[in-house]
């Protein structure tokens, strides 16, 4: 059956529906939000090709008109550059405020589509279509959209709600393993947060969620739900949203010492390393018991996600370079380091102004 997670906001609240085959229900979803309307599906080459169809098909189905944008595959793709490609294409197509930009695919097409529909007429309203595990956990939930520049990732970009997300669970089962493990990390980084119930079922039912039985919605709707939750306490991130960034400060920092190769690193797998690397660290501070770290790597090594930087297929290179790459981190406020520490299994916190030398004493370890 389907689950709805309703994300509740000061200014406009909105539903995540979850469930195998919600693809097919785009049209209907859509004219329920915007009867009539005109609709701009933007996309990747990889989705459009596995999915571009079905969505239009939907649409044309429910009477709307369709324009469907595609743009290249990859991180590269979230630039100025493509934002305005974008933005000019829906004015082509005529889309206007009343009308819906759908994003169809991961992150990386969330991110860049959402941004495009905030700017464009100063505002279209948008409906995320998440179909990578990541897009469905994370980035489709909470409005953070945007782009990169050269001075670092996701620097530009606004906070801007979609509509609707309608995550079909069924559409990961064409998605590469290596990022179908990659967004898991950020599920079971939900159970270590704050849900150490959460993190026992993700030991007991990983396979499953990768297999796609119910595990799987079970899954996205429980990382939704929890996301939700801490965005609608925190929409802006100026407090306790920063959670979320469990293992983000090593994951990040490892994402900038490979240059974002994704031959080599992906954030997924930045994240896991980030996370026991966070439980180590703990560990080490005499926050957490060992056997709590010890059992964070199992689970992240069983679910085929590796947990030490010395996995990454190059090496990244020596301690004061990794210091140096995760003070050069955007949640880094005047070279003070913040991290996400743990008193244990589901028991989170925000460690601010963690002394270099403590740091630098557990990475030579
Ligand atoms: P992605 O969008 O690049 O997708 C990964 C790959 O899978 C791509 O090659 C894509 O074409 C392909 N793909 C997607 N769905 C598919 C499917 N169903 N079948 C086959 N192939 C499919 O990457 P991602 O991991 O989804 O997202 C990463 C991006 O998300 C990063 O840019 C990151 O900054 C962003 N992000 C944003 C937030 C946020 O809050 N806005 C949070 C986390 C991450
Ligand atoms: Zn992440």
């Amino acid at each position: 059956g389907e689950r709805v997670i309703r994300v509740a906001l000061a200014e406009r609240s909105y539903d995540i529906r979850i469930g195998r085959g919600l693809l097919d229900g785009l049209g209907g979803a859509v004219a329920r939000l915007a009867p009539g309307a005109n609709v701009a599906i933007i996309t990747d080459e990889n989705v459009n090709r596995v999915l571009g169809e079905r969505a239009r098909a939907s649409l044309t189905q429910a009477g709307q008109r369709v324009e469907t944008i595609v743009l290249p595959p990859g991180e590269a793709t979230k630039s100025w550059d493509h934002v305005g490609q974008v933005c000019e294409a829906l004015l082509a197509a005529k889309i206007e405020r009343g009308d819906i930009v759908v994003a169809l695919g991961g992150g990386v097409i969330g991110d860049l589509a959402g941004f495009a529909a905030a700017i464009v007429r100063r505002g279209v309203r948008f409906v995320q279509v998440p179909t990578s595990l990541l897009a469905q956990v994370d980035s489709s939930v909470g409005g953070k959209t945007g782009i990169n520049s050269p001075h670092g990732k996701n620097l530009i970009g606004a906070f801007y709600q979609p509509s609707l997300v309608l995550a079909d669970t069924a559409v990961l089962d064409t998605l590469p393993v290596r990022e179908l493990r990659a967004g898991y990390a950020e599920v079971a980084k939900y159970g270590l947060i704050d849900q150490p119930e959460f993190f026992a079922w993700c030991e007991q039912n990983w396979q499953g969620v990768y297999d796609g039985t119910d595990a799987r919605e079970y899954a996205v709707a429980t990382s939704c739900a929890a996301k939700a939750a801490v965005v609608a306490r925190d929409e802006t991130e100026t407090g306790d949203r920063a959670l979320l960034n469990l293992g983000h400060t090593f994951g990040h920092a490892l994402e900038r010492l490979t240059h974002y190769d994704s031959a080599r690193l992906v954030h997924g797998e930045g994240v896991a390393i980030g996370m026991a690397q966070a439980f180590r660290f703990s560990a080490r501070l005499g926050l957490c018991a060992p056997a709590d770290a010890d059992r964070v790597a199992r689970h992240l090594a069983a679910a085929g996600l590796p947990v030490h930087p010395a996995q990454i297929p190059g090496g990244v290179g020596t301690v004061d370079e990794v210091l140096e790459a995760m003070a050069q981190d955007k949640k880094v406020s005047r070279g003070a380091l913040t991290f996400i520490l743990a008193r244990g299994i589901g028991q989170s916190f925000i460690a601010k102004n963690m002394p270099r030398d403590d740091v630098r004493a557990f990475l030579e370890a």
